[in-house]
């Protein structure tokens, strides 16, 4: 098939970018473009039909990435792969998380911004923001607001952005000392979306947790975090630092998070059994992970 027509602006001035959103949306609607990567296939299945794409790849004030109070800021137009090439090791679960998305020459084009729009519950960086607390820069005909992650996912494929309204960066923070991460995920071919996937984020001192979160990715209509301090905590005063002993003494918790966490019915690629018995296996691996590198990690 083939998209429907559609008008096509470009502006270089974010100011443009909302005036265009809002004409469109007086007008048949409009929508941005990033990478297009998601958008163009949507398109072209005819799933959507907008009458505008306001393209924001011109704007220069998107294209900015880098350090700003303690956190990366990645602008509405970098890709992801300038951020995996250019950025490795910034924010490490970031970096994780980028080359388990599609191949390279999607990830040349897509952007980390239009994945979190997108909000795809198999997406990996959703989640990844879901488990840092991350926060999401917005412009539109209001002004300026932030978006924390935990309010910015309201179900499968939707947000709480208005139509009007553009996300312009989002804010990641950088690892702290005493922090660790963990992430998997298992598809069925490399590229392909996942099954099921998890992102961790531990902090300890001394070896006591203080944080555990892990957030789950292709199991329910958008990503979900829990907080596993306290269970981490008691697997390692029973199990000590051994990874393994520690993955072993987690298996009841993760198990009972994966009831709570796994809501996607099955489908022709896995049961809902199937995709608690990977949150299952992948959480207690990425947990004892990623509380074994938080022992080594200092400030940077
Ligand atoms: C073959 C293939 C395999 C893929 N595999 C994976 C995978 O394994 N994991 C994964 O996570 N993704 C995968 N993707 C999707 C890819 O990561 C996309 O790049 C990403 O989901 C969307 O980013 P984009 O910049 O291309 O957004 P676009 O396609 O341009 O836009 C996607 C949606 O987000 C909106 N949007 C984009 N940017 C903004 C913004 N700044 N403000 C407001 N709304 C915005 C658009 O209006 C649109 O609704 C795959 C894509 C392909 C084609």
């Amino acid at each position: 098939m083939k998209a429907a027509p559609f008008s096509y602006v470009r502006p270089t001035r974010l100011g443009d970018v909302v005036a265009e959103l809002v004409r469109a949306d007086e007008d048949g609607g409009g929508k941005v473009i990033a990478g297009g990567q998601s958008l163009v296939p949507v398109l072209a299945m005819r799933l959507g039909r907008p009458a505008t794409l306001v393209d924001i790849t011109q704007v220069d004030e998107l294209k900015q990435v880098g350090v700003v109070d303690g956190h990366l800021r990645v602008g509405a137009a970098v890709r992801q792969r300038r951020v995996e090439r250019d950025h490795r090791g910034a924010v490490p679960l970031l970096s994780q998380a980028l080359p388990w998305i599609g191949h390279r020459e999607i990830r040349s084009r897509g952007t980390v911004c239009g994945s979190l729009a997108h909000a795809d519950p198999s997406a990996e960086l959703p989640a990844v923001a879901r488990c840092l607390g991350a926060t999401l820069d917005v412009a539109g005909p209001q002004g300026r607001r932030q978006i924390s992650a935990e309010e910015f996912f309201s179900g499968a494929m939707t947000t709480t952005l208005g139509p009007t309204e553009v996300v312009t960066s989002v804010r990641m923070p950088l690892p702290r000392e005493g922090e660790g991460f963990g992430f998997a995920e298992i598809a069925r071919r490399h590229g392909d979306f996942a099954l099921a996937g998890v992102a961790v984020r531990v902090r300890s001192r001394g070896g006591a947790v203080e944080e555990a979160a892990v957030a789950t990715f292709g199991v329910s209509d958008r990503p979900r975090r829990r907080d596993l301090r306290e269970e981490l905590q008691g697997a390692v005063d029973r199990a000590g630092h051994d990874p393994d002993a520690l993955a072993r003494e987690l298996g009841d918790a993760v198990a009972a998070m994966a009831e709570d966490v796994v809501t996607t019915g099955g489908d022709s690629h896995a049961s809902p059994a199937y995709r608690r018995r990977l949150v299952r296996a992948l959480g207690t691996r990425e947990l004892a992970r990623a509380y074994r590198s938080s022992l080594g990690r200092t400030a940077r």
